[in-house]
């Protein structure tokens, strides 16, 4: 079997058209060939490096890289989120009760640290969420509940982006 000559690797490299179908079929059975490939493709590589130039096929090449890092990336976070969804939840709800309770403790001077009941969150950070909390009680008190619209509400939000 011949092998492919460097003229003919680097053209079907540079992407040339002529006889793609010969030199892939070719690559594809001849290891010899496929290193001579890499060696070219590294050659390439560095001197783009070098001149700072990047040719089309460095950037097609990055592109599908970078494209399916990015696939990879969304799947690993849908995952993730997938995972993680109902832990948040789990974390609201032993929050907001953690938060009750500290509140019902500290009026009915029990008592109580978070951690007696299998909480690990700060009483310092409860406490923050409990002043949060009473202030708008207190503002509740006093509400003008006005006849608008969540998107009238909403009108200028937008320009606080
Ligand atoms: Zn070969």
């Amino acid at each position: 079997m011949n092998h492919m000559t460097e003229q003919e690797l680097i053209a079907y490299r540079d992407g040339e058209t002529r006889e793609r179908e010969r030199v892939a079929g070719h690559l594809n059975e001849c290891e010899v060939c496929r290193h001579e490939m890499d060696r070219i493709e590294a050659v390439a590589a560095k001197k783009a490096e070098e001149t700072g130039e990047v040719d089309h096929k460095a950037i097609a090449n990055f592109s599908l890289y970078q494209q399916r890092m990015h696939r990879d990336f969304q799947s690993l976070l849908k995952t993730l989120h997938a995972e993680q969804t109902p832990r948040l939840i789990d974390h609201g709800q032993e929050w907001r009760a953690a938060v009750l309770l500290q509140d019902f403790a500290q009026r009915t001077n029990t008592d109580w640290k978070p951690s007696d009941s299998g909480f690990e969150f700060s009483p310092e950070l409860l406490d923050k969420q409990l002043a949060f909390n009473k202030l708008w009680d207190r503002f509740g008190k006093n509400i003008r509940i006005f006849p608008t619209t969540k998107y009238q509400d909403e009108r200028y939000s937008k320009k606080a982006l």
